[in-house]
């Protein structure tokens, strides 16, 4: 495994990481491949108001059918373009093409909001503002309709920097986002400093919601803390009834997951929205 401290550091390579480092050389080509054929998709899954099971925005979520290789996870091809440097490209695709989509899609439903998930070598790259306000722009997408999500361990891993980027963007009207929250190691003081509008709590948390007390205590814990700093709580990978039952009595105001709504195609996504998913 390729060592790596934070967004931006140097790779170092030894000899034992041969085979693993070909077929990331070879996975490099077909991603660079990838952004020059067109070959990665993006797919929308709604985020839900509890309280009324409305969509009131849709996660873009990016997919790569690779004629070679077949479907590739996000979870294998991003960190090998994070590694290679890619990610800038990929990102900014991701992000001026959602935009355009949701431009579109705000037509009909004029409240609805984009959530984008950004990558640290993003957020440190020092035109990034700049790349989300023109890829805005080109969209004709209000800054305001759009969340940009960043995980926790990627905040930590640049404390200062990422703070100063997040400050940045959010003078650009753009809403900061913690996704996977819960799983890093934010200290409470740190969290209060950071600009963000939003915490998604980790799926991990959700999966086991209904079954034992401490997890459910935990993700009433979060929503508390949400509640106490001003910030709006989503949950993400709600699968079965109980969990959202148990969510909308701890007051979370917002969900996500297959029991909502799998992530969708474009073309089937205006059907889902404007009425509600769940009730
Ligand atoms: P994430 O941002 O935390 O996205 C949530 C993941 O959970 C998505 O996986 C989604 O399809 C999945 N999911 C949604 N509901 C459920 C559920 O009820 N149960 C379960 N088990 N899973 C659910 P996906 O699409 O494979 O994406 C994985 C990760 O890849 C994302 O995690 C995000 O970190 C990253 N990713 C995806 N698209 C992009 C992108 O455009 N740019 C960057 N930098 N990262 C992306
Ligand atoms: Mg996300
Ligand atoms: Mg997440
Ligand atoms: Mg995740």
């Amino acid at each position: 495994r390729a060592k790596k401290d934070g967004p931006g550091r140097v790779l170092v390579y030894e000899p034992y990481m041969h085979a693993e480092a070909l077929d990331r050389l070879s996975l490099r080509g077909d991603l660079q491949r990838a952004l020059r054929e067109g070959e990665f998709r993006l797919q929308y899954q709604p985020l839900v108001r509890l309280a009324d099971g409305v969509a009131a925005g849709v996660e873009a979520l990016i997919r790569w059918h690779s004629p070679a290789r077949g479907f590739v996870s996000p979870v294998d091809f991003i960190p090998v373009a994070e590694e290679f440097g890619m990610i800038v490209d990929i990102g900014q695709w991701a992000l001026e093409s959602s935009a355009v989509q949701v431009a579109r899609w705000r037509r009909d439903f004029p409240e609805l909001g984009l959530n984008v998930n950004v990558s640290g070598h993003q957020l440190v790259h020092p035109r990034f503002a700049d790349n989300v306000m023109r890829a805005l722009a080109i969209a004709g997408l209000p800054s305001s309709a759009v969340t940009l999500e960043l995980t926790e361990s990627v905040l930590m891993s640049e404390p200062d920097l990422g703070k100063a980027a997040l400050h940045a963007l959010r003078g650009l009207g753009v809403q900061l986002s913690i996704d996977d929250f819960g799983t890093g190691y934010s200290s409470l003081a740190y969290l209060r400093e950071l600009p963000v509008d939003e915490l998604k709590i980790d799926r991990a948390f959700i999966a086991r919601a209904e079954l034992t007390g401490e997890d459910l205590a935990l993700v009433r814990t979060i929503v508390e803390l949400a509640q106490i700093l001003g910030l709006r709580v989503v949950a993400e990978g709600i699968e079965n009834a109980a969990q959202l039952d148990a969510l909308r009595r701890l007051g979370c105001g917002y969900g996500q997951g297959y029991h909502l709504c799998r992530p969708a195609d474009p073309e089937d996504v205006p059907t889902r929205l404007g009425r509600a998913l769940v009730h």
